[in-house]
């Protein structure tokens, strides 16, 4: 696939260990990605191709990467992500007293 790019994919790497690689080239600045991401993670960049403007908010949900019709975003799960806040447990706050 490389020989077809003119210019090498950019990866990087957020602080949950999720890895973002963008293919610029094949960027056309749609905002589908952007829109569709859950976290607000994405935006474009003043040529107008995505670029990664939050890393620290990706949940590594591959939204982006199903919805881009042009397969210029790819995501691979870190294995830092320390799981989502607000599951279960907390009971002890919800006994009354009487
Ligand atoms: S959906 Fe794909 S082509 Fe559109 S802005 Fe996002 S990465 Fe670029
Ligand atoms: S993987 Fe999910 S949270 Fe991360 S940038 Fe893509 S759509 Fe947003």
């Amino acid at each position: 696939m490389k020989k077809f790019l003119k210019q090498e994919p950019v990866s990087s790497v957020g602080p949950k260990g999720h890895k973002h690689t963008i293919i610029r080239q094949f960027c056309k600045g749609c905002r589908i990605c952007v829109e569709f991401c859950p976290t607000g993670t994405l935006d474009l960049d003043d040529r107008f191709k995505v670029k990664v403007a939050h890393p620290e908010k990706c949940i590594a949900c591959r939204m982006c990467e199903l919805r881009c019709p042009d397969m210029a975003i790819f995501v691979e799960k870190g294995s830092r992500d320390q799981g989502t806040k607000g599951s279960s447990g907390g009971a002890e706050k919800d006994k009354k007293r009487s």
